[in-house]
């Protein structure tokens, strides 16, 4: 097992892409890392530098206490595991597993006791005498995994292994890749655009955007305290609700929109002055349907099963959502009356998205 650290670690493409600006990021030892962000944000490039499949312009790229950056990949230790799963369509599953080990030589009896242990714990020991094309998207994917794993690396590379399976396949491979993760305790590090991949399996996430890394922390850290903006809304579903407005001076209290004006009743006054125009941000939960607060008008509604989101207007073409136990019922057109949860605001600069403290 082994910890990776990028000091400082660029990428540039020619003379006017900058892929990765400068990223810093330490993963521990056996910790579950995953890296996310929108298309084009580096996240890839990222990976392929820790894998050796880039070369980096700047900064320093270390496994364990070795730095790497001119190791070749087959060098680094490496596991890794991609979208194209690229098995071998005219080997067997076995031999698929096994290709790894036999091209290092590994005794065959060994060969036979260390597939037949991955197998087991990938569950795939049934399919080990059929062709790849036999098998399910699920069970390529474990598969493939199952080929990576058998190398026993100390570190495994992830670049979007899910995205080409159905939704209820990806939810039940996070939770198997969760397992694979408590059972090897090797370190992971996995890319992916999906926040709900992130918030899911990683025991900490890094979000990037534009190449520079937004923020590193547990996905409830990231949850509860986003950094800015941008993080705020890339996660959660639905979407962190954005109302602009202004705070009213010395009112741990008084917000005002264009729209409507809403008693906060925060625990403190916030410490960026009155009449600033700033960005509230809050998630649906935090928004109560109750008797107090501004007027909306119901416009339309989806039920969860369990909860029930409510989107609703109030002045302004742009709707605000809040989630409600399923019990309630709402129809469009109702009037209702709405505020927020103290605990759960947010304040984001409205020029550069910063959160204000
Ligand atoms: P996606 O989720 O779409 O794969 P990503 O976050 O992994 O995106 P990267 O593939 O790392 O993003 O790309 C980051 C930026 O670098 C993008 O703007 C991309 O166009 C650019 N880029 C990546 N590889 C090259 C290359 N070989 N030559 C030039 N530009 C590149």
């Amino acid at each position: 097992m082994a910890s990776i650290t990028l000091e400082n670690l660029v990428k540039k493409f020619g003379p006017h892409v900058t892929a990765v600006a400068g990223v810093n990021l330490g993963v521990e030892d056996g910790e579950f890392m995953v890296v996310v962000g929108p298309s084009g944000c580096g996240k890839t490039t990222t990976l392929n530098m820790i894998s050796g499949f880039e070369v980096p312009t700047s900064g320093t790229l270390k496994i364990g206490e070795r730095v790497v950056n001119n190791l070749d990949p087959g060098d680094r230790g490496l596991g890794m595991v991609f979208q194209d799963l690229a098995l071998f369509p005219h080997m067997t599953v076995f031999e698929n597993i096994a290709f790894g080990l036999r091209v290092e030589n590994v005794p065959g009896p060994d060969v036979n006791e260390r597939v037949s242990r991955v197998a087991d714990t990938m569950k795939i020991k049934s399919l080990l005498s059929k062709k790849p094309a036999q098998c399910s998207g699920g069970e390529a994917q474990r598969i493939a995994l199952a080929r990576t794993i058998v190398t026993e690396p100390e570190v495994l590379l992830m670049d979007e292994p899910l995205s080409s399976l159905d939704a209820k396949l990806r939810v039940e491979m996070r939770t198997e890749l969760k397992r694979l993760h408590e059972e090897l305790k090797s370190t992971f590090l996995y890319v992916t655009h999906d926040q709900a991949e992130a918030m899911t399996m990683a025991d900490r996430i890094m979000v990037m955007e534009s190449g520079h890394v937004q923020q590193i922390g547990t996905p409830l850290e990231i949850y509860r305290n986003p950094i800015n903006q941008f993080v705020a809304t890339f996660f959660g579903q639905p979407t962190m609700n954005i109302v602009s407005g202004q705070a009213r001076e010395n009112a741990s209290s008084l917000f005002s929109t264009e729209h409507f004006e809403m008693n906060l009743s925060l625990p403190s006054a916030p410490s960026f002055g009155g009449g600033k125009r700033v960005s509230l941000g809050v998630r649906s939960e935090n928004v109560i349907i109750g008797d107090d607060g501004p007027e909306g008008i119901v416009k339309l509604i989806e039920p969860l099963g369990d909860e029930t989101l409510v989107f609703f207007s109030c002045g302004s073409e742009e709707l605000l959502v809040a989630k409600v136990s399923a019990e309630r019922e709402f129809r469009p057109g109702d009037s209702i009356h709405f505020s927020f949860d103290p605990l759960g605001v947010h304040f984001f600069d409205s020029e550069n998205g910063a959160r204000l403290a």
